[in-house]
């Protein structure tokens, strides 16, 4: 239909490939993509993608794919047992972050990110990694043997709730095909017991060169790269009768496929609606035709969701939350869907069902109107263009990601400049006809190929409609004689009338931190830095002390979800559906923030669309009004998440641990559905008009590449016109109760999937905000969180994530170090993994791991240099120097390199161990 519908447009023509990326095969088959790019600067990423995953895996092999993931990071030809791991830390790779890999159906990715350029020999490093990963993986006995239990670890943690319906039910949503079967995470069975032989077996007949793709993008020279590869990986032979990847097909269902599926740790009802249709052919995707049906599907997507948007906001709708998208079916890239994900109100599951199919008839009969096209259109191409105006700092791992799928699904990868030229010629050439005929094609009124899982919470007693009443409810509804959809648009500016304008009294500047410090008329305080980190990009953050303070523990249940209810709020006249339409094509966002002893707003924007972020944000402080509408519905669907939480073992966890550390503090607590049945929508509106009523105490940032003359004027116009009294008596009060000394809370849980969790948390006593404690706290958690991972995961395989985080405490007057460790246990090797995070600390204390140090600082000091090329690190930097009167960025890198073993022993000992206060929450199953 769309190859008809655009031919009558468009010539027919391919897309041409980006000239700067360049491609390449060796003799054996193997295909590489390299390309230099500097954003960021001085740092290159390497992958290498197979064409295989689960559904390569034999009967006997069902989850080996991802086990033999997991044994490349355990020893290979030229980095022995954890070699590679350590070393890659040891050149400022982050493992899990920049170092990571995953394992799906048709593909299995690996990856090594943001590796620093300065030394050749770390790039010739990486190359080898990618060729031992390709075909040098040691696969021994004994490192078999040793990661079964991490894989099993990973299953108890990851396979819970969703997961673990479709692992059931994934035979019965692909009825005759083998994708049912293969599952990426595999059967336990077989991770417990196969042979290692039977793994081998695997890696020997899959992973060939002519199934890999390697990518190297970055601050590199091509051609030495080139030659490297050439060097490296034309030796590797591919065997004479090797086995083909063959497509696996899934065939039509010409009846309806209905499935209900339930399980203890399912936190919502839902219904997930596939009607399939086949995929868009490989063959085709590097025709233009390729992208106008993309774009089309994309449209048509974009205008549904939109309407669902106000479909669940009407007080009377069944309906939660729904979302459409059109692509992949669940986990087969050789079948195609319409994709519809229902969440329906607590009771009302079957009228939910059939309101959000109603819709999709609706669209299917009428169509959409020109007033949705014309917002979705210009959404589209606003964003199309931010891409393109920003086309020189586009980010190497997105290259990346888009290299793999072009390798794997290839997908098109013309260049910007060309998509974006192609793009503009083809938009406007495409009537909503078009889209109105792909809607009838794509949603269907007939049984064949629909596809229809309920997936249920599994409460005891509970009863639940019967797989007959799905059938009867879509029957119902293919019948129904519905209107078209009318599109209520306010056509009115934001603001019709601009505010009294203020003045800038003062401008100093900093040299050393590179901004400007205005002081307005309303006592209102500016910072503003300008960067061209990103053209398309200006971030703004405004914050007073105050927060949750200002009103104390008695208004906790207001306090806890005021943010969200202010962010989804009305502005004006305008209510949250028609802010949406009225910002169609602008590329802004604004949010309120409310923490203990601050509150805010914060948002982003383009260059092109600031005035409209000056009068969002000038609208927040002065004119938010009632939306009950989206209110309600956002209580109700935090109300349906809460209602089952006892079921989920992280939250319950995490609750826990709030309460230990807090001292049953309800402002640290999870909200309760009773809880939100106390909220006063007023009083939290009455609240805002504390807090942002009076602005004379708030600071603004502005960071970003804007014109400075434009930003001013909008300044003048909008942040000095804000309502002030000239002084403000907030102030951000402590809020929090800390627990002082020991606190043990070890208790059980009745548990689907049986795991035990367990943290060992260390806070210090009150301290002055400093970089050098930052950067120690920093280190101290990294060195533990490799020792912990070292021993918990690696040695004793008692946990798939064991580790430390550090946090810097500094919602509240005083400030306070805290030291985590964390592990998601197997429960038979709990106890004695737990020992390990003392063990791990005293180790630390008496003797801090020289080698774990230096590898820290490397990984420090090469983020050091990504993340100061971001906005979003820059707003802190900003925060915190204006807050504090520390600069946390001109000395940062001299105190990283200066840190001695010597600084952390004392550090651990003077500050964090000093203060006894030590918090142990376990949870085991019961
Ligand atoms: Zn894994």
């Amino acid at each position: 239909m769309l190859l008809a519908g655009m031919s009558v447009h468009a010539q027919m023509q391919k897309i041409p490939t980006d000239e700067s990326v360049r491609i390449g095969k060796l003799d054996n088959g193997l295909t590489y993509y390299i390309r230099h790019n500097g954003y960021p600067e001085k740092v290159a990423s390497f992958y290498i993608a197979q064409k295989v995953g689960s559904v390569q895996e034999n009967e006997d092999q069902r989850g080996l794919a991802h086990l033999l993931e997991h044994m490349a990071f355990n020893g290979s030809d030229h980095f022995k047992d954890n070699a590679l791991q350590e070393y890659l830390q040891s050149i400022g790779v982050e493992y899990g972050r920049n170092l990571n890999a995953y394992t799906s159906t048709d593909q299995t990715v690996y990856y090594i990110q943001d590796v620093p350029t300065t030394r050749i020999s770390a790039l010739d490093s990486c190359l080898l990694v990618l060729k031992d990963w390709s075909n040098g993986i040691t696969l021994s006995a004994d490192g078999i043997n040793q990661e079964r239990d991490v894989v099993h670890n990973e299953y108890r943690m990851r396979i819970i709730g969703m997961q673990k319906i479709l692992e059931q039910k994934l035979p019965e949503l692909y009825p005759g095909s083998l994708y049912g079967q293969r599952f990426p995470i595999g059967l336990m069975k077989v991770i417990d017991g196969c042979s290692p032989e039977t793994l081998r077996a695997y890696y020997r007949k899959w992973y060939r060169p002519d199934n890999q793709g390697i990518i190297i993008v970055g601050d590199i020279d091509v051609d030495r790269t080139e030659q490297k590869i050439k060097e490296l990986f034309s030796d590797i032979k591919v065997p004479a009768n090797a086995a083909k990847v063959v497509p696996v097909e899934v065939p039509d269902n010409y009846e309806a496929i209905y499935v209900i599926g339930k399980d203890k740790e399912q936190p919502a009802n839902l219904f997930l609606v596939n009607m399939k249709h086949d995929a868009f052919p490989d063959s085709l995707k590097n025709d233009v035709s390729y992208m106008i049906m993309d774009f089309a599907r994309n449209m048509l997507t974009k205008m549904l969701n939109e309407r669902f948007v106000e479909e669940c906001q009407k007080a009377e709708s069944p309906l939660l939350q729904t979302a459409v998208s059109d692509g992949m079916y669940l986990i087969s890239r050789t079948k195609d869907a319409l994709y519809l994900q229902v969440v329906p109100k607590e009771g009302q599951e079957l009228e939910g069902l059939a309101t959000a199919l109603r819709e999709l008839k609706r669209a299917k009969d009428f169509g959409f109107t020109d007033t949705e096209y014309e917002r979705a259109k210009s959404n589209y191409t606003s964003q199309l263009e931010k891409i393109y105006n920003n086309r020189e700092k586009y980010k190497t791992n997105d290259y990346c990601s888009q290299y793999v799928q072009n390798f794997i699904n290839l997908e098109p990868i013309p260049s910007i400049e060309t998509e974006y030229t192609l793009m503009n010629q083809i938009v406007p050439m495409i009537p909503v006809n078009i889209i109105n005929m792909m809607a009838k094609e794509l949603i269907s009124d007939t049984d064949t190929n629909l596809v229809v899982l309920a997936a249920l919470k599994d409460i005891e007693g509970k009863k639940y409609f019967t797989i007959d009443d799905m059938r009867k409810t879509v029957a119902a509804v293919r019948t129904e004689k519905l209107e078209a959809f009318v599109d209520n648009v306010i056509q009115e500016p934001l603001m019709a009338q601009l505010p009294q304008k203020g003045s800038i009294v003062k401008e100093t500047e900093n040299a050393a931190l590179g901004y400007k410090e205005l002081q307005l008329s309303n006592g209102v305080k500016v910072l503003m830095k300008k960067t061209d980190f990103n053209a398309e990009e200006i971030l703004m953050n405004a914050t007073s002390a105050g927060g949750a303070s200002v009103f104390g523990t008695s208004e906790v249940d207001n306090l806890q979800v005021a943010s969200y209810i202010l962010s989804s709020s009305g502005m004006g006249k305008f209510m949250q559906t028609d802010l949406k339409k009225v910002l169609a094509g602008k590329q802004v966002s604004i949010n309120f923030s409310l923490d203990n002893s601050r509150h805010g707003i914060s948002g982003s924007s383009t260059p092109k669309d600031l005035e409209t972020l000056m009068q969002l944000t000038h609208l927040g402080f002065t004119n938010l009004t009632k939306d009950e509408k989206a209110v309600n519905t956002l209580i109700s669907t935090l109300k349906m998440v809460l209602s089952n939480i006892s079921a989920n073992n992280d939250a319950v966890f995490e609750d826990s641990v709030q309460s230990v550390i807090y001292k049953n503090n309800p402002l640290f607590r999870t909200p309760t559905p009773e809880s939100l049945d106390r909220i006063s929508y007023d009083r939290v509106l009455e609240m805002a008009r504390k807090l942002y009523g009076n602005a004379a105490n708030f600071t603004f940032t502005f960071v970003g590449n804007y014109d400075e003359a434009v930003l001013k004027q909008f300044i003048e116009q909008y942040i000095a016109s804000l309502p002030s009294k000239g002084t403000s008596d907030l102030t951000g009060k402590e809020m929090r109760t800390f627990a002082k000394g020991l606190v043990v809370n070890k208790f059980d849980k009745k548990m689907e999937n049986p795991q035990a969790q367990a943290n060992e948390i260390w806070r210090s006593n009150a301290l002055k905000y400093s970089l050098s404690n930052n950067v120690l706290n920093d280190i101290s958690s990294r060195l533990l969180d490799m020792t912990y991972n070292r021993e918990i995961r690696e040695r004793l395989s008692a946990a798939y994530h064991a580790g430390a985080k550090g946090e810097v405490e500094t919602d509240g007057p005083e400030i306070f170090m805290l030291i985590t460790g964390n592990a998601q246990l197997n429960p038979e090797k709990a106890q004695e993994a737990i020992k390990e995070f003392h063990k791990g600390m005293d180790a630390t204390v008496a003797s801090p791991n020289v080698e774990d140090l230096n590898k820290i600082k490397q990984i420090l000091l090469k983020q050091a240099d990504v993340d100061a090329s971001t906005n979003r690190y820059w707003i802190s930097v900003l925060d915190r120097w204006n807050r504090f009167g520390v600069d946390i960025y001109t000395n940062y890198k001299k105190t990283v390199e200066t840190v001695t073993p010597k600084d952390i022993s004392n550090y651990l000992k003077k500050v964090i161990l000093k203060s006894r206060n030590h918090y142990e929450v376990e949870m085991m199953p019961q």
